[in-house]
């Protein structure tokens, strides 16, 4: 071939290779590159003839070391004439911009001898292949499936870990199948399937929940298995699944303890109100008759004895109110009111209560309320009522001497919304650092001797807590072991500005005032019947008792009554039922007579019933006198004030009133009980002035020789004789020198009330004789 033909042939060659983007390399036996195709640029940027020689190996190489032992493989290769059959092989070049790019070899002989290796790039190819392994590998490792389906739902592809999971080879499940093997009802795995598809490719909202599936494996045992489903290419849809069986289970297992968790705690609570209504029944009996007791002519050697009796009857009675409140608390019952009261009465009453505690201990008690503290306001006071006793009666407990003193102060005000502090301050026993964080819990006590030597429970911080959270308020405590502790509680409290009326702010009831109602006593538990009985008859109403619901509904179609007080659990009718019928089915003037339940269950959901059924109130067995006296003149004077309206606008008619004067003296209840009998009458009234006058005299020597329990049995052997005779005004006078000197406390003002004692029955005594006078003449 001449030269000119030969540099033809190569150009052609060349031109070709330009433009099939071939990278061809030629070199001599030596390993010198002697040519270097003109592509070759366009792939890896070096212009070819900046190659040739040793250049290629110094340059598309990491590094001239690893070009020279390239080119020496190369020598050998060339030397033994290996590449008849060559195999592809891989070379990563660099680039002149520095980049790599994966070339995929051929080595090769030309006729004459030359050897000549020619390169595609396939760069591109072998990323998608690195990634393709990587997704492999991603695919193989993960716990989840994958599934990747056609637009009909048929799997076209499945992770291996399908076999993992569920047991099932790829192939088991591949196209229907799928749905075939894991699902048991083949109408289920239709509308899951359409489901999807209506989700995926119609983005119409999701009618069915298949984010959670039970799948069956290939052992019938069933998986719980969560979906991810999303959309893939070429109408397909990519779901992931991931097994949650356990997790379910969990779940399943969880709701379960919940379930038997709140059962528990509904037993526990209908198991503690059963076992308070079986212990408040009779403990009711047990108070109710040592208050009685109490009030009768006694030694002192049986009124100490009674009044221990009373002391531990009032404890049980608390601890039995503690452990409901708690559990009440604890089952979310216990619901807050809001209704407006004086705040600043409040705190002196709880003050006042805990006065005769703290003086018997020897140690004071005092109240700082701070300027600016609101007075009126609106909130829960029966709570807070209950958390400052708390508070100050632990206090008092724990402080052998030394001072309580309660502080009142306003912080910052937040719209209608004023936040109060209370800081109880005690230098008593204090509470040791490591307990301090316990006390609020329940069943707690700092020390383990504290029941023993104070008593206790450890329950009454664990319910002022929470009584606290229910008010949205807080409370902390800091103490110095031996120096004295002081807790901080700040409460939000609703201001307003109205005028609360004080009426229920007063402490002294006069009990021995009269009431004068028709009382139907409802009530199945004889103890309780006569209990109720002699104290209502000691108020001056008239009982008629009725052994069961029937009974009542029976005696009210018959008679007329002030009021009903209402027993709920009773045998043949209940309370309920009773109370529905007197208020529905008998006469207008029946359905409003007020009833009041009497019960020994506190829960809510009793209450409620009672209300609902008509009932107008209802009181707590066992009650305190006071709290019965109160309930019949709130409802029975309603009635009275009723009754006497209409009296008086008969007398109105019938005679005139011709003056002012009020009488001290109301001979109405004596009249009655002498049966009008002139001769009783009288003789009633003089032994009454001569009794007054034997008390005044008593009185006075008494006085001198300071001996109160003389005193103590002369004012209560009086005391019925003042309601008995209507002296109203002298009624809370006597009432309250009979508690003087009962308790022998507070005995700072009993002469002032000694001399009103008799201003008042210098007139009593004038409008006796004139009495007297008027029926001595009939
Ligand atoms: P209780 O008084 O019936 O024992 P509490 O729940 O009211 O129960 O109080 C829990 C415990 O906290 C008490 O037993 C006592 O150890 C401690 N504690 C409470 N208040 C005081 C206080 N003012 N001073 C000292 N210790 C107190």
């Amino acid at each position: 071939m001449n030269s000119n033909k030969k540099i033809e042939q190569l150009k052609s060659v060349d031109l070709s290779l330009n433009e099939i983007n071939l990278i061809a390399v030629s070199c001599d036996e030596n390993g010198n590159i002697t040519y270097v195709s003109p592509a070759t640029e366009s792939i890896i940027g070096f212009k070819p003839e900046s190659l040739l020689g040793d250049k290629w190996w110094d340059l598309t190489y990491f590094s001239k070391e690893e070009g020279q032992i390239f080119k020496q493989k190369l020598c050998k290769t060339i030397a033994k004439k290996e590449t008849s059959n060559p195999k592809p092989y891989d070379r990563k070049l660099k680039c002149k911009d520095g980049s790599l790019k994966w070339i995929e070899f051929r080595d090769s002989f030309t006729v004459d001898n030359r050897f000549v290796s020619v390169g595609v790039d396939i760069t591109e190819w072998k990323k998608n292949e690195e990634i393709k392994v990587q997704s492999d590998t991603i695919i193989n490792s993960i716990d989840s499936i994958v599934l990747v389906s056609d637009i009909d739902g048929n799997v076209i592809f499945a992770s291996p870990s399908v076999t993992k999971m569920i047991g099932y080879a790829v192939d088991e499940i591949m196209g229907d199948k799928w749905w075939k093997v894991t699902y048991d009802n083949e109408h289920n795995a239709n509308y899951i399937k359409n489901s999807i598809y209506k989700e995926v490719f119609l983005d119409l909202k999701k009618d069915a929940n298949f984010s959670r599936q039970k799948i069956k494996t290939r052992e019938g045992t069933y998986k719980w298995i969560e979906w991810q489903i999303s959309k893939g290419v070429n109408n397909t849809y990519i779901s992931i699944g991931t097994d949650v069986t356990s997790r379910n289970l969990t779940e399943i297992e969880l709701k379960k303890a919940k379930e038997f968790a709140e059962e528990s705690l509904k037993a526990k609570n209908e198991f503690l109100a059963n076992m308070s209504h079986e212990i408040r029944t009779p403990l009711n009996a047990v108070i109710g008759f040592t208050d009685l007791l109490l009030e009768t002519n006694l030694s002192a050697e049986q009124i100490e004895y009674l009044k221990t009796m009373q002391n531990s009857g009032n404890i049980l009675l608390s601890l039995i109110n503690n452990v409901l409140d708690l559990s009440k608390l604890e089952s979310n019952k216990l619901t807050i009111e809001e209704i407006p009261f004086n705040l600043h009465n409040k705190v002196k009453e709880v003050v006042k209560l805990m006065k005769i505690k703290a003086d018997e201990k020897g140690i004071n008690l005092n109240l700082i309320v701070e300027n600016g503290t609101p007075t009126q306001v609106k909130s829960d006071p029966t709570k807070i009522g209950q958390i400052l006793l708390n508070l100050i009666g632990n206090a008092v407990k724990f402080t052998n001497e030394g001072s309580v003193i309660l502080t009142v102060k306003p912080l910052q005000e937040e719209g209608k919304i004023r936040n109060v502090y209370f800081e109880i301050k005690d230098t008593g026993i204090g509470i040791v650092s490591n307990k301090i964080n316990t006390v609020f819990g329940a069943f707690t006590q700092a020390k383990s001797d504290t029941s023993r030597i104070y008593g206790g429970t450890g329950l009454g911080l664990a319910i002022v807590k929470k009584l606290v959270s229910l008010l949205k308020g807080t409370i902390k405590v800091e103490s110095v072991f031996g120096k004295g502790s002081v807790f901080k509680l700040t409460l939000p409290l609703k201001q307003i500005s109205k005028q609360v009326s004080d009426d229920k702010l007063n402490l002294n009831h006069s009990q021995e005032q009269q009431l004068d109602l028709k009382v139907l006593l409802v009530e199945d538990n004889k103890t309780n019947q006569l209990l109720a009985k002699i104290r209502l008859e000691k108020w001056g109403c008239k009982v008629a008792i009725a052994n069961n619901g029937i009974e009542g509904v029976k005696l009210t179609q018959k008679e007329d009554f002030d009021i009903i007080l209402m027993d709920i659990q009773m045998p043949v009718m209940d309370g309920f039922e009773a109370t529905k019928i007197i208020k529905n089915d008998i006469s207008e003037k029946a359905s409003k007579i007020p009833i009041i339940a009497m019960t020994a269950y506190t829960s809510n959901a009793e209450i409620n019933r009672a209300m609902n059924y008509g009932m107008e109130d209802y009181i707590f067995k066992p009650f305190k006198p006071t709290e019965l006296f109160d309930i019949l003149k709130k409802y029975g004077n309603v009635v009275k004030a009723n009754h006497d309206k209409e009296k008086e606008k008969e007398e109105v008619q019938v005679t005139p009133k011709n003056n002012n004067y009020k009488k001290y003296t109301d001979l109405k209840f004596l009249k009655e009980e002498s049966l009008n009998e002139d001769s009783i009458l009288i003789l009633l009234i003089e032994i009454f002035i001569k009794d007054f006058e034997e008390y005044l005299k008593t009185f006075e020597i008494e006085f001198k020789n300071k001996n109160w329990e003389k005193l103590h049995a002369a004012t209560h052997k009086i005391k019925p004789n003042i309601s008995m005779f209507g002296i109203a005004k002298l009624d809370p006078i006597i009432f309250s020198l009979d508690t003087k000197f009962k308790n022998e406390t507070n005995l700072e003002d009993v002469e002032i009330l000694f001399e009103k004692c008799k201003e008042i029955f210098k007139i009593v005594k004038v409008e006796l004789l004139n009495e007297l006078k008027s029926l001595n003449h009939e």
